[in-house]
């Protein structure tokens, strides 16, 4: 065959239409995607065909128009893969880092929108129309809501940590209990923050035990500031003591030291009314006189990611002015869906109905039993599975509340002879991507943390794959 003739038995683009598989294609990924990728596969083959000396090696295979349509289908999949997506959480843990932490309230998503699609006074005061301060509204709320003198926000709480002890303690030591030596995930530990913020660390006590006296007679002329971190992803129990913060706020004081206390997830109201154990909140902590407190955004607050650093005046106006503070600063997003969920805890109920995070936390169980009904009833029940309402354990995560689950309802399926990976990581590599888990050897879909308006999808899902597989 000369190349004239193999070039023009290349399918036309209309040929490619009207084939099924390219309807399929199309509503999954939009015409234009669809095309963009078909002229760049015909393109390539073009070239090929134009640089073959030999057209015997040439594969006619390649002119196949369902193989073609595979492999665009292939590569628009791939190229999907790479970019950031919605997933359905079917795991029943509420702020999954590797899920994206806390689901923003409404109102946070419409603020962010106004405030990137149009120009703000982020830092212009409209009064006397000179340039004014990005923190100043958020300062106020946080005043607010936690009592205390001022307030900052960076990128993330490491950031807060980090930044904290750059400005207090660099080239001083900072006292800290072995007890609360704690690594947060991702390789993050407090210790090599610590250091790597060029304060000097000094352990007392034990892992289970400290005493004021512990940190007293550690005190030198080099030390400034004591450190208390809150084990949030872990607690130790059984034979232990810890310092009280009023004790230890008082005993720093009388030795001219800081004290700060990194809360980790740092919560406004106190949870305990609804199942949860005792955690201190953030008001608390500034009321004991704690100099700065630092905690996250997007864990238990359920907002944004963010570090807000709160305490006293003169502490927050010294690390504003540090170079660093630049380097961390938050754009104006962050600062929108901050400000606007923030505004939502001016008023305790309407935070526990519109903050997602709160939302599910303090659901009643009965609630998460109705959307596994739900689920059940629009999963095709076939032979060779077993299709069950189970109930089973969520977990707050993001390295809070790490002894408490919350009574939950999953649709467990087993596939018996099938091969259940396999069927948990097709469900992975959906369009929207479903994230279940595998317990004793079954799938389990936990709907604490699937919205009623995603069973649909979900079910869908779950019955497409489940007739691929059987
Ligand atoms: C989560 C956590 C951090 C890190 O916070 P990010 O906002 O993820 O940077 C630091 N300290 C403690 C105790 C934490 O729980």
């Amino acid at each position: 065959m000369e190349k004239k003739d193999l070039l023009s038995s290349i399918p036309a683009i209309n040929d490619f239409l009207a084939a099924v598989k390219s309807k399929k294609i199309i509503a999954n990924y939009s015409r234009r995607k669809f095309l963009k990728m078909l002229k760049s596969e015909l393109e390539a083959i073009r070239n090929d065909i134009l640089q073959e000396n030999n057209l015997t090696n040439f594969d006619n295979e390649r002119l196949d128009i369902n193989k073609i349509l595979l492999k665009v289908q292939k590569k628009l999949a791939s190229e999907e893969k790479r970019t950031l997506k919605k997933v359905i959480n079917a795991g029943g843990i509420i702020i999954h880092t590797n899920l994206g932490r806390s689901l923003l309230p409404q109102a946070a998503v419409d603020k962010v929108q106004e405030i990137a699609e149009n120009y703000s006074n982020l830092e212009f005061d409209l009064a006397s129309g000179k340039r004014g301060s990005r923190y100043k509204k958020i300062r106020k709320m946080l005043k607010d809501l936690t009592g205390a003198e001022s307030a900052l926000i960076v990128n993330n709480n490491a950031a807060a940590v980090m930044l904290v002890l750059t400005v207090i303690a660099k080239g001083q030591e900072v006292i800290i209990s072995r007890g609360e030596m704690v690594e947060i995930g991702g390789s993050f530990r407090i210790p090599d923050v610590m250091e790597s913020s060029g304060a000097i660390l000094r352990e007392v006590g034990s892992t289970n035990k400290v005493y004021l006296d512990d940190y007293l007679e550690a005190v030198n002329e080099n030390t400034a500031a004591v450190l208390k971190v809150h084990t949030s992803n872990y607690r130790v129990r059984g034979f232990t003591h810890f310092v009280e913060a009023q004790e230890m706020v008082e005993a720093a004081h009388r030795n001219n030291l800081a004290v700060i206390e990194d809360l980790g997830s740092g919560i406004l109201f106190d949870l305990s009314d609804y199942g949860l154990e005792y955690e201190p909140t953030v008001k608390e902590g500034i009321k004991a006189g704690i100099d700065l407190l630092t905690f996250s955004g997007d864990k238990l607050l359920g907002g944004p990611q963010a570090g807000i650093i709160v305490g006293k005046k003169n502490y927050i106006s010294k690390i504003e002015s540090h170079p660093l503070m630049r380097a961390l600063r938050v754009d104006k997003m962050t600062l929108a869906g901050l400000e606007a969920t923030l505004e939502l805890y001016y008023n305790f109920e309407a935070a526990l109905d519109n903050i997602p995070t709160l939302k599910l936390i303090t659901e009643k169980k009965e609630l998460v039993k109705k959307r596994a009904k739900k689920l059940i009833t629009k999963i095709k029940d076939r032979k060779n599975i077993d299709l069950k309402l189970i109930k089973s354990k969520a977990k707050v995560g993001g390295g809070a509340y790490p002894l408490s689950s919350f009574a939950s309802y999953a649709v467990e399926i087993d596939l018996k002879e099938q091969n259940i990976e396999k069927f948990i990581y097709k469900l992975r590599q959906l369009k929207i991507p479903i994230i279940g888990r595998i317990q004793n050897d079954k799938a389990i879909f936990d709907l604490k943390t699937v919205a009623d308006s995603e069973i649909e999808e979900l079910a869908d899902s779950i019955n497409e794959i489940l007739s691929e597989v059987f």
